[in-house]
C-alpha cells in the first residue's frame, strides 16, 4: 500500500487523509498553521458531499452541530421574494435533501479527532522533488528543516499553492473587482424578514447580499472595491439590510479576495493538487470546499488502484469538473446578483420564479445548484 504525504489540513486535506487511512494506506499531515483554520469561509455542505461523508460516519455528526437548509433563497432588495427553491424536489435523488449550514472547521475538528498524531501542525512543506523511488518533501518544523518522503503528495494547501508554485504549474484564470467583506453577527435577520430561509441571495446592481445563517451567527456578505475597517461603514451596510434602532454588534469581519482559478494540470509525476491549491471559484453557491471534498473522494480509490492510468483519469476528470461545473455555475452566480440591466434582471428573476414553480424544473436546477450532476457525472454517486 502506498504511503502518502498531504500538505495541508483544511477540510479537503483532512477529508484525503481520512479517507486514506480508511483504505489502509499511510499518511502523514504537515499542517503550516499551529491549529485548523477558524476564519469564516465555507458554511454550507451540499447534498452528495453528505452522501459521501456518510459512507465513513462522518455526515451524521456534522449534521447534529449544523443548521438544516432545506430551502434556498433569491430575493430582491426592492422587490423582496423572488423564488424559493425546495430541496424536498431531491427526495429520490439523495439521502440528504437539504444543505447543512456548518462552520467548515466543524468538519476539521471531527476529521482531525480521527487522525491524532498523524497530523503535524507548525509543519509547513516549502518545496517537493521526486524520482522514480518516490517523492520528497522539503518540510520547515519546530526544530528545522527536514525530508518526508512517500510515494505521492497529495498537495491541499490552499489557493497560496506552494507546492504548485514550486512544481511551475500555472493557476489560470481571473480576480474579481469585486471582494467580498464577511460580518458576522448574531441579529436575528429571520425576525425581520418574513420568511427568510438560512440560505438567501438578494440582488441589487448596487449591493447585493448573501445572507448565510451557520449555528454561532449569521453571516452577512457584501461584495465591496475597497477593505472596509470603519465599523461605521459597516453599520451602514447592515443597516441597509434591515434597520434596526440599536447598532449592530459585528463578532468579526474578514475580507477575501474572490478568484476563478483552476491549475493547469491536476497531477505531476506522483504529486496530486486538490482542492483550494487546484481550484478557486467564486463562493456564491458554496461549491468550493464542496468540490475539495469530491476532489479527495475520486482521488483516494485511484491512489489505491496503484495504476498510473487511474491517476491520469482522476486528475483530467476532475479538471473538467472544476471548469465546466463549478467555475460556470459560480460566476453565473456572482453575475447574476449583481446585474445592472433593470430589464435583464427582471427578466432574470421571473425566469428563477417559473422555474422554481415548476417542479420538473426545479428538481433540474437544483441537481446543478447542489451538485448531485457534479458528483454523478464522475460516478462517485449511483444516478
Ligand atoms: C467567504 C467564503 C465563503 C465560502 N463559502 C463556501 C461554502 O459555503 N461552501 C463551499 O463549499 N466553499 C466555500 N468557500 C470556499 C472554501 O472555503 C474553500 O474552498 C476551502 O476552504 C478549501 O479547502 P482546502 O482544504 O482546499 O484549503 P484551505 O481551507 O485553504 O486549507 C489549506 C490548509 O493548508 C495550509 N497550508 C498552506 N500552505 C501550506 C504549506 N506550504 N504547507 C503546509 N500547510 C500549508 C493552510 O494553513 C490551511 O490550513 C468559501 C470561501 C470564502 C472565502
Amino acid at each position: 500500500m502506498p504511503h502518502v504525504l498531504v500538505a495541508g489540513a483544511g477540510p479537503v486535506g483532512l477529508t484525503t487523509a481520512v479517507l486514506l487511512a480508511e483504505a489502509g494506506m499511510t499518511v502523514e499531515v504537515f499542517e503550516a498553521a499551529d491549529t485548523i483554520g477558524r476564519q469564516p469561509k465555507a458554511s454550507t455542505f451540499h447534498p452528495p458531499t453528505l452522501d459521501l461523508l456518510h459512507r465513513v460516519g462522518l455526515a451524521e455528526p456534522l449534521i447534529a452541530q449544523g443548521l438544516k437548509a432545506p430551502v434556498h433563497q433569491h430575493r430582491d432588495r426592492e422587490r423582496g421574494l423572488v423564488a424559493n427553491f425546495d430541496h424536498a424536489h431531491l427526495a429520490d435523488d439523495t439521502g440528504f435533501p437539504f444543505r447543512l449550514q456548518a462552520e467548515q472547521h466543524k468538519l476539521c475538528e471531527l476529521l482531525l479527532d480521527r487522525l491524532g498524531d498523524r497530523v503535524r501542525f507548525r509543519h509547513r512543506v516549502l518545496g517537493v522533488t521526486q524520482d522514480e523511488r518516490g517523492v520528497f518533501a522539503c518540510v520547515e518544523g519546530p526544530d528545522g528543516p527536514m525530508v518526508a518522503q512517500g510515494d505521492h503528495l497529495v498537495d491541499a494547501g490552499g489557493a497560496s499553492g506552494a507546492v504548485r508554485q514550486a512544481l511551475g504549474i500555472g493557476f489560470e484564470g481571473f480576480t474579481y473587482e469585486d471582494r467580498y467583506l464577511v460580518l458576522l453577527t448574531r441579529f436575528p435577520f429571520e425576525d425581520h424578514l418574513p420568511g427568510l430561509e438560512n440560505v438567501n441571495y438578494i440582488s441589487d446592481p448596487d449591493e447585493y447580499v448573501v445572507l448565510l445563517r451557520a449555528p454561532d451567527a449569521w453571516r452577512v456578505l457584501f461584495p465591496v472595491r475597497e477593505e472596509i475597517r470603519d465599523p461605521a461603514v459597516w453599520e451602514r451596510m447592515l443597516q441597509s439590510v434591515v434597520p434596526s434602532p440599536t447598532p449592530y454588534e459585528v463578532l468579526h469581519h474578514q475580507l477575501y479576495f474572490v478568484h476563478q482559478r483552476v491549475a493547469e494540470r491536476f497531477k505531476q509525476g506522483r504529486v496530486l493538487l486538490i482542492g483550494d491549491a487546484a481550484h478557486v471559484n467564486s463562493p456564491i453557491g458554496g461549491m468550493g470546499m464542496n468540490n475539495g471534498i469530491h476532489d479527495a473522494f475520486a482521488l483516494v480509490p485511484a491512489l489505491k488502484s496503484g495504476d498510473p492510468a487511474a491517476l491520469g483519469s482522476w486528475a483530467e476528470q476532475r479538471r473538467r469538473v472544476a471548469l465546466d461545473y463549478v467555475r460556470l455555475i459560480t460566476d453565473r452566480n456572482a453575475r447574476a446578483l449583481g446585474e445592472k440591466d433593470p430589464a435583464q434582471r427582471l427578466e432574470s428573476q421571473r425566469e428563477l420564479a417559473a422555474v422554481a414553480a415548476d417542479p420538473v424544473r426545479a428538481r433540474a436546477h437544483l441537481l446543478d445548484s447542489s451538485m448531485l450532476n457534479a458528483v454523478r457525472g464522475q460516478g462517485l454517486l449511483p444516478c
